[in-house]
């Protein structure tokens, strides 16, 4: 096992990842800009120092400063967290040459993935279903239009680079194609200066749905149900629930043992997630992240798996907690990422926290690194919490959810609250009726009235 980790990351999930090293009791260093010189992650640590000024790409994003912060501490292993460093191939790989541990998959693994198209191909190899769309790369000696055609219109121009829903544009008729082909390309360029893009089918009302899997590197791999993420907002998640409302015992089993058994042929190590599109009753799959997600607790609320602790035994070694056979789901868990914006513009909202009152009660968790009195800096991502809720049916699960929000109180900033409390009340949502378009159509209506 590890003597000693360093976290490189920051706010709910530096403190996450320090809470599973204490139970495993292991060392903890924090590192953090100097906008975070007050942060929880910072006074929980063991140790912390300061990598540099706010902006990321000179701290956070900092990798010669991430390399000096281990030597200086005697760090022997380093957790990446979600975003920042998190599946950057090259990061693992220097952090192994410098004979330190990167908590995460194998580099080729990130590497494989992080290129969408190389992903997609991998993923219909290993008998995964994926969306109908051009083999590879649309070159501009290729009659693109024809690829399109033959998809059949609405199409998705996608980045092969892609993430965080940049570099995606819809061409709904044939007049579309050129200029969502273009600028699909302009964006992926600027974005991660690869301007290659694909085609593929648009689906019209899909929902996000997720397996979770756990593998351990020599062959062994398992997965742990699925999270429904339907409800987004410019492509990001807002609200995640497991199980999926649409799913039964069956087609979960059917999927669930796809991906895992194309992760024992990978020999996947550690946690990862497979995203898929699921419309009519078929999957398609969308995409691989290589690290801990936003939306794990949703998981270990109902499979009462620690994901992260799991995460660093595993890359440690050790053997995979159960078989599959003894993964069971309980009850139902919702999560709703609580962000420091406008309820309705959805604009950021930093500053300085007056008052601060978190739910408490049966099965309500928060994954939170604010306080009283903390001030949210304007230089990172807008979350200010995650409340996760657990019941023993959806509808417990949305009752006690509909109190936890009533009882939380965040103010001094905006927060999106306002915006879950109408959520958890809406008949569509009740009843899980919804897809991956439902929230932004709720929300333009709502701006209408
Ligand atoms: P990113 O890595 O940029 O997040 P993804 O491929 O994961 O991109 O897609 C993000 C979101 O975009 C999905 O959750 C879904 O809402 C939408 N999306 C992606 N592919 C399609 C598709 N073929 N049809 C309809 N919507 C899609």
């Amino acid at each position: 096992m590890f003597d000693k980790i360093l976290i490189a990351n920051r706010g709910e999930i530096a403190l996450r990842i320090l809470r599973a090293c204490k139970e495993l009791g292991i060392s903890t260093v924090a590192v953090h800009s100097t906008a975070d010189a007050d942060a929880m992650h910072v006074r929980l640590a063991d140790e912390s120092v300061c990598i540099g000024p706010p902006p990321s790409k000179d701290s956070y994003l900092n990798i010669p400063a991430l390399l000096a912060a281990c030597e200086i501490t005697g760090a022997d292993a380093v957790h990446p967290g979600y975003g920042f460093l998190s599946e950057n191939a090259r990061f693992a790989e220097i952090l192994s040459d410098h004979n330190l541990h990167f908590i995460g998959p194998k580099a080729e693994h990130i590497r494989l993935m992080g290129d969408k198209i190389e992903a997609k191909k991998t993923a219909k190899r290993l008998g995964i279903p994926v969306v109908p769309g051009s083999d590879g790369a649309v070159t501009p000696d290729q009659d693109a239009m024809a690829i399109a055609k033959a998809i059949g219109f609405p199409v998705l121009v996608k980045a092969a680079a892609g993430g965080g829903g940049r570099g995606m544009k819809v061409a709904h008729t044939e007049a579309d194609l050129q200029l969502a082909l273009t600028t699909a390309a302009n964006e992926a360029k600027s974005a991660f200066g690869d301007a290659s893009v694909y085609l593929e089918k648009y689906l019209q009302k899909p929902r996000h749905i997720e397996i979770q899997v756990l593998g351990d590197g020599r062959g062994g791999a398992i997965h742990l149900g699925e999270r429904d993420c339907s409800l987004q907002r410019r492509h990001q998640k807002v609200w995640e629930e497991g199980p999926s409302p649409v799913l039964d015992v069956a087609s979960r089993a059917k999927i669930g043992n796809t991906v895992a058994k194309a992760m024992q042929e990978l020999k996947y190590i550690g946690v990862g997630t497979i995203e898929f599109l699921y419309e009519d009753g078929e999957f398609y799959f969308i995409e691989m992240n290589t690290r801990i997600q936003v939306e794990h607790p949703v998981t270990e609320m109902i499979t009462g798996i620690d994901l992260v602790l799991e995460q660093i035994r595993i890359a440690a070694g050790g053997d995979l907690p159960m078989t599959q056979d003894q993964v069971t789901i309980n009850g139902h868990s919702i999560e709703c990422r609580v962000n420091a914006e406008n309820p309705v513009s959805f604009r950021p909202s930093p500053g300085k926290i007056q008052q601060y009152h978190p739910p408490g009660g049966l099965g309500v968790r928060i994954d939170s690194a604010v306080y009283q009195g903390y001030v949210i800096p304007p230089y990172y991502d807008s979350l200010v919490g995650k409340l996760i809720v657990h019941g023993k049916s959806r509808v417990e699960c949305l009752m006690r959810l509909r109190r936890a929000l009533d009882e939380m109180v965040v103010d001094g900033i905006e927060t999106t609250l306002p915006l879950f409390r109408a959520l958890v009340r809406e008949p569509a949502i009740i009843d899980g009726d919804y897809h991956i378009h439902w929230l932004e159509q709720y929300l333009a209506g709502q701006k209408a009235d």
